[in-house]
């Protein structure tokens, strides 16, 4: 599979419409896709252009891939790298940017100058003072999902020391030339607020970032800050406005041939907009969210494309963020206004129940009969009621693995394993409870 090159798998997915998994990929390798431009397949990609006063690359890829990147470059080419293009500020697009600096001074060339968007500095500054909070989400959400990612740095440190800050930023566009390439950097929100896509007028070429992801657009993400679906499906559309012949992402596959582009950013923005506007036309109706989740769906004939297929994010977490971008924290429950600690109410179910056991059997009969939403909620209830239950542990870590193995996207699949590892914990012995303790309140300190 690592073989064949990424236009050629890209050309194929697209025409048979049909997944070749993983699209994904993280190769390590360089591969040329047009004279003079290449692309490093990492978590994220690199994209470099060759110009005459050096090359300009776009995104570094992460803390632990950005050496391997940038050796994969300079078996490519030995020229300075003069322009380093930030996509946004996630780490897996900034985190190797200390690589590229180390490798400038090691051949004493210029230190690449770093552009990006103007809220990326402010994102660097958020990331410093939610140190600890990032540490723990980032982990629970790829926590033993896929270990060998490479997200995280140097323990302790969310953003790497050594990753470089922009020495240009822009707001809305700016042209920058090199060597006689001219590109142009827009801003639009979509997964992020600082985000950045390229287009190059001449090669009709954009360079993405994580607009395109070969995944469900990851505009739902439960653990993150706001993210913008009804902004990211405009910018797929501005894209197709300019003339875009040729997308090449930040994750998955190039998109070469202009048919091809329509059919990819086409389908992103329309499972993206129907998701928004059917959101919005149920909260105008005045529907709480716990309706509107269980109501609107992606339209049944995008259901099934490989390039939204729900591995990462998914739609239902849109559906949520698209509510938070418009209608803020409150559910629309009452009693969830100011509510009674869980384990008050949770205490007050197991006594009418007459036991813990009442709770936990029911949980584990419905889980077996396939209803996994409603048997999460009994067994919440059974250890929010009895902590030390080591019954109700155990029946919460069957329950959580079993739902892990039925959902599709990571972000589900992290959060349900490590409540089902949280569970094992308790009841496993007094040494692994320790650890589980001392991890969290590591990452939390
Ligand atoms: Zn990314």
């Amino acid at each position: 599979m690592t073989d064949i090159h990424p236009v050629q798998l890209g050309k194929r997915v697209i025409d048979t419409g049909t997944a070749e998994p993983p699209h994904n990929r993280v190769t390590q390798q360089l591969s040329e896709v047009d004279e003079g431009i290449a692309v490093v397949e990492s978590f994220s990609h690199c994209w470099a252009l060759r110009t005459d006063e050096g090359l300009v690359c776009i995104d570094a890829s992460g803390p632990r891939s950005g050496a391997v990147v940038v050796e994969a470059l300079r078996n490519w080419s030995d020229d300075p790298v003069h322009t380093l293009v930030y996509t946004h500020g996630h780490l897996d697009h900034v985190g190797g940017s200390g690589a590229f600096v180390a490798d400038a001074e090691a051949r004493g060339h210029a230190r690449p100058r770093v552009v990006a968007h103007e809220a990326v500095p402010a994102r660097f500054e958020r990331y410093r003072r939610t140190n600890g909070w990032n540490l723990a989400i980032n982990r629970r959400q790829f926590g033993g999902v896929r270990p060998d990612i490479g997200i995280e740095s140097e323990a302790g440190r969310f953003l790497p020391d050594d990753v470089a800050e922009p020495d240009l930023t822009y707001r809305d566009r700016v042209e920058i030339e090199v060597g006689g390439r001219r590109l142009e950097l827009r801003h639009a929100r979509g997964e992020t607020d600082d985000h950045t896509w390229v287009w190059d007028s001449e090669d009709r070429a954009v360079y993405a970032g994580d607009f395109v992801i070969w995944v469900f657009p990851n505009a739902g993400n439960p653990q993150k800050v706001q993210r913008y679906p009804i902004e990211w499906a405009a910018a797929m559309r501005e894209m197709l406005a300019a003339g875009a012949e040729k997308v090449y992402p930040a994750h998955g596959l190039p998109i070469v041939g202009r048919k091809r582009v329509e059919i990819v950013l086409g389908d992103m923005a329309d499972a993206l907009e129907h998701l928004a506007d059917a959101t919005l036309a149920m909260m105008n109706e005045g529907a709480t969210i716990d309706e509107i989740i269980h109501t609107v769906r992606v339209p049944e004939h995008l259901a099934d494309r490989p390039w939204l297929a729900p591995q990462y994010d998914e739609p239902e977490f849109v559906v949520r963020n698209v509510y938070r971008q418009f209608g803020g924290w409150w559910d629309g429950n009452p009693a969830h206004l100011k509510p009674s600690r869980e384990s008050a109410l949770a205490a007050e179910m197991v006594a009418l129940a007459g036991s813990v056991e009442a709770l936990t059997d029911r949980a584990l009969e419905l889980a077996e009969s396939g209803d996994l939403r409603l048997a999460c909620h009994l067994v919440e209830l059974a250890v929010a009621a009895e902590p030390e239950h080591e019954g109700a542990h155990r029946a919460r870590a069957a329950v959580y693995w079993r739902r892990r193995a039925a959902e599709r996207s990571l972000m589900a699949k992290g959060v349900y394993s490590a409540a089902a590892r949280e569970s094992e914990a308790v009841f496993g012995e007094v040494t692994g409870r320790d650890r589980m303790r001392d991890a969290i309140g590591k990452a939390l300190g």
